[in-house]
């Protein structure tokens, strides 16, 4: 079952279903708003269920040519009750945002492997998803290309022998950009990703590096690190998806050329390896690697990640929000680019603080978070 087939994530893993001859079988896809593809997919991937979960999209469309054998659901409950189909042995949640922990929950709570693109399930419950994994033992298997690449250096070698994790992070369109620049740049300039082409949310949050943040809370979670275990390099190629750091100095690193395929179907079918889907190497070019440290002042969103996976509780869930609120301002022109990160600092460090919150505090804190930037937005354009 894949949740936001329409999206970036969902096509790619539609791809790596295509090439999959058969071994792979899609139950079900879920849309949001864009029903006309999901239409389109239905008839290639002829799935037994098609979810819309906006229903006024759902009701503008019309559906009497959906193929054979192929229903229709309507709204949000549908995904529950999709996620439940006993056909159904692994959920790919790749819905974006705050949106997507209701499917991932959903999946987990019927004890399904959870293939994890939506890193916002964890960065805003990570300890409950994580709980509620390990007692329904449902297992999330990552598809952030980080995590699946930390994934995959952690099998060489034993969990007490890890000294510490590197995310690696392209330093999005700006990285070289003069900082009093950054001021200025538009919407269209921060959606052109020089590595990667995804969704424009998460293409906001590389610019921003917010995207590094909300995955070192991720990888806090996932791999049940402490804060101060996981590191952040500039790595403009992309090409080394992150490494794992053993107590003997070595570092094991998993590369590729970028390309999200890899690391879905790697989601897919682990703990199998099957034929390359994805691009590969071409090792008769020249590659030139280069690391360095991220520069506190440009990217000032790495210490709020490592400070949120560090307090836990209701951080990560207010960081989230605010970053979700402040990304919509600026992509509809209401807030300077450089404002996103100082914004999300500031909620912040004006809510309160729980420990160890319930999904309801974190839901309602998420729901205070963005009505708080919105206030801001507000009474910085009257
Ligand atoms: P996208 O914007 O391209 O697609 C989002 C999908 O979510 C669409 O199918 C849409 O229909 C669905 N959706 C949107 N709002 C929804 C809502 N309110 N309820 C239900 N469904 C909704 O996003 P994307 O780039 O594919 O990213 C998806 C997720 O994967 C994000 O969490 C992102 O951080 C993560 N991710 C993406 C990439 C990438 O390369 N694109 C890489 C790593 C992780
Ligand atoms: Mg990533």
């Amino acid at each position: 079952m894949l949740l936001g087939s329409t999206g970036s994530i969902g096509r790619n893993t539609l791809d790596v279903v295509a090439a999959s001859q058969g071994q792979l079988e899609v139950v079900a896809l879920s849309a949001h708003s864009n029903t006309e593809l999901l239409k389109a997919q239905a008839k290639q991937f002829r799935p037994q269920y098609v979810v819309v979960t906006y229903p006024e999209a759902a009701a503008r469309q019309d559906w009497t040519d959906l193929p054979p054998g192929c229903q229709l659901r309507v709204g949000r409950d549908a995904l529950v009750e999709m996620a439940q189909l006993p056909e159904v042995d692994i959920v790919l949640v790749a819905i974006v945002g705050r949106a997507g922990l209701e499917g991932t929950w959903a999946a987990l709570e019927a004890g399904k492997t959870v293939a994890l693109a939506n890193k916002e399930s964890l960065v805003i419950a990570g300890p409950l998803v994580t709980r509620l994994a390990a007692q329904r033992q449902a297992r999330i298997l990552p598809v952030d290309s980080e995590h699946s690449a930390v994934f995959q250096a952690l099998q060489a070698g034993k969990r007490q022998e890890v000294r510490r994790v590197l995310l690696t992070a392209s330093g999005g369109p700006f990285r070289t950009y003069p900082l009093e620049r950054l001021q200025q740049v538009t919407v269209q300039e921060a959606l052109a990703h020089p590595t990667w082409n995804m969704g424009p949310k998460i293409t906001i949050d590389s610019a921003t590096l917010m995207n590094k943040a909300l995955e070192i809370i991720e990888a806090r979670w996932l791999f049940d690190l402490d804060a101060h275990q996981i590191g952040v390099l500039i790595h403009p190629q992309s090409v080394i998806h992150s490494m794992v750091e053993y107590i003997d100095g070595s570092v094991i690193a998993q590369m590729s050329p970028p390309d999200m395929r890899l690391p879905i179907q790697y989601a897919l079918f682990w703990p199998d390896r099957q034929p390359a889907v994805a691009r590969q190497f071409d090792w008769t070019e020249a590659y030139c690697l280069e690391f360095y440290p991220p520069d506190p002042e440009r990217h000032s969103a790495v210490d709020l990640g490592l400070e949120v996976a560090e307090r836990g509780g209701t951080a990560g869930a207010v960081l989230n929000g605010a970053n979700e609120a402040a990304v919509a301002a600026f992509l509809e022109g209401k807030i300077p680019f450089t404002e996103i990160v100082p914004t999300c600092r500031a909620v912040l460090e004006h809510h309160c603080f729980d420990p160890s919150p319930s999904l309801e505090t974190l839901l309602r804190l998420d729901r205070w978070a963005r009505q708080e930037v919105q206030r801001w937005v507000c009474s910085r354009t009257v």
